[in-house]
């Protein structure tokens, strides 16, 4: 039964913690199934907020956000370091780009429309469970406190420190939209991964461009690494990046984007009590060898939400625990330096079909095709990998702010 509300500030059947990525994904999943009432707490402007981000996804067919897609592309390609290029084909499925500004308005609006669901500008201080759900205390920005309940509470702000791990790894990028004099892009065609970039001496880099007309692009630079760059050392990498590898002469830079993902084998608990869920990166979302998260958070909404229409709470797994473990290898095989990075995932492009290469990071592929994947990689460190991982202790891991992205 639900329990109505007409104001934040009351109770209402779920709170939603944090609107980014994955609060919105799951406001959009309630407000589609109509059963809960729900409240999603968005924190005001200042440091809680990060600035507008562009997130990526394969999908097939038409998908549920088409309206607030900014691009989309039916080509994938990937250079090799040795400058051979490889264009792939992976339909059905096309790759596309959100900008968080967009999405937001889209599940806003869609919010606005739903009676029983709320919006409330604050920042949630504490999330505790209580005898018949659990709270969440906020403060608003003119500093009122208010005090939520609901039967659940889905939390997705950042957590102040990743959990141990036997591998932590950090992708980190920026990136730039930049317009040139002349049409210098194939807006069909969208470059994953540009390994002509310097490498570095520690784990990989690439350049990603993601053409949104002849004339308009965003170009990143982006490191699996231990350690983010400097903004001065990103500016550096992408100068060189767009005018001696892409070769784009002239170009305006309209905006930028900056973040940091965590890549790691942690594991992150979905549960902090019996009302409480993790959601999102905070949750285990980001797929730790890709740093892809947006996918398996719309997966992870869509059965959140169809599971409370039945009456049921669930929170299933954002990754299977087969995709974790060969992603626990991946990710210690290249921190240790026994794989060349940029041969291992151009080979990959180069030898897997491409739909079933996106299925595999999607986590639907069966293990007779993840099998025939895993034939395609260097064999004999990859075993070594297999072999020493089960005797690495998981330890703590230093503080690093993921996901900020100053422009
Ligand atoms: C620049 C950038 C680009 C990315 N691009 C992609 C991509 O293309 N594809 C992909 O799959 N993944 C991408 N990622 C990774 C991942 O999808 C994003 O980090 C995504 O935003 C994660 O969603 P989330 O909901 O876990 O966290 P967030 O989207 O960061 O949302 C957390 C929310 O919690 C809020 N919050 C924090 N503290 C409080 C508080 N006390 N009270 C109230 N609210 C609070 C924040 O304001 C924020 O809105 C990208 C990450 C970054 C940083």
């Amino acid at each position: 039964m639900s329990r109505r509300s007409d104001a934040p500030g009351e109770t209402s059947d779920v709170v939603i913690v944090g609107g980014g990525a994955s609060g919105l994904s799951l406001a959009y999943r309630l407000t589609a199934t109509g059963s809960p009432t729900v409240t999603l707490v968005a924190a005001p402007d200042g440091s809680l907020l990060p600035p507008e981000r562009t997130w990526c996804y394969w999908e097939r067919g038409t998908g549920d956000f088409d309206e607030a897609v900014a691009a989309s592309w039916s080509r994938l390609r990937v250079h090799g370091a040795d400058g051979r290029a490889v264009t792939v084909d992976p339909s059905p499925l096309r790759y596309r780009m959100l900008r968080s500004a967009d999405f937001e308005r889209l599940v806003h609006s869609r919010l606005a429309r739903t009676p029983g669901a709320h919006v409330l500008r604050a920042t949630a201080d504490t999330v505790r469970d209580t005898a018949d759900g659990a709270e969440v205390r906020c403060t608003t920005p003119d500093g009122r406190t208010l005090t939520l309940r609901a039967r659940q509470v889905f939390d997705s702000r950042p957590l102040p420190s990743l959990p141990p791990a036997r591998t932590q790894l950090m992708q980190h990028f920026r990136g730039w939209f930049v317009r040139t004099d002349t049409d210098r892009f194939d807006p069909a065609i969208a470059d994953l991964m540009d390994f002509r970039v310097p490498q570095p001496s520690h784990g990989l880099a690439f350049g990603y461009v993601l053409p949104l007309a002849p004339d308009r692009a965003l170009v990143e630079y982006t490191e699996f690494s231990r350690t983010p760059l400097t903004t001065a050392e990103y500016e550096k990498a992408l100068t060189h990046y767009s005018r001696d590898i892409l070769g784009l002469g002239a170009v305006t830079v309209e905006s930028a984007e900056q973040g940091v993902i965590p890549m790691t084998d942690a594991r992150f608990a979905r549960r902090t009590g019996p009302a409480v869920f993790r959601i999102g990166t905070a949750g285990g979302a980001t797929r730790p060898a890709t740093g892809y998260t947006f996918a398996a958070v719309q997966r992870q909404s869509r059965a959140v939400a169809a599971g409370l229409r039945n009456g049921r709470v669930t929170v299933p797994a954002p990754h299977g625990r087969r995709a974790l473990a060969m992603d626990a290898v991946l990710l210690r095989a290249l921190d240790t330096g026994r794989i060349d990075g940029p041969g291992f995932f151009t080979g990959l492009f180069r030898r897997v079909p491409a739909e079933r290469l996106l299925r595999f990071l999607d986590g639907d592929t069966s293990p007779r095709e993840e099998w025939g994947i895993g034939l395609r990689t260097p064999i004999g460190p990859m075993l070594r990998t297999v072999v020493e991982l089960p005797f690495l202790p998981r330890r703590p891991q230093p503080a690093t702010r993921t996901g900020e992205s100053p422009r």
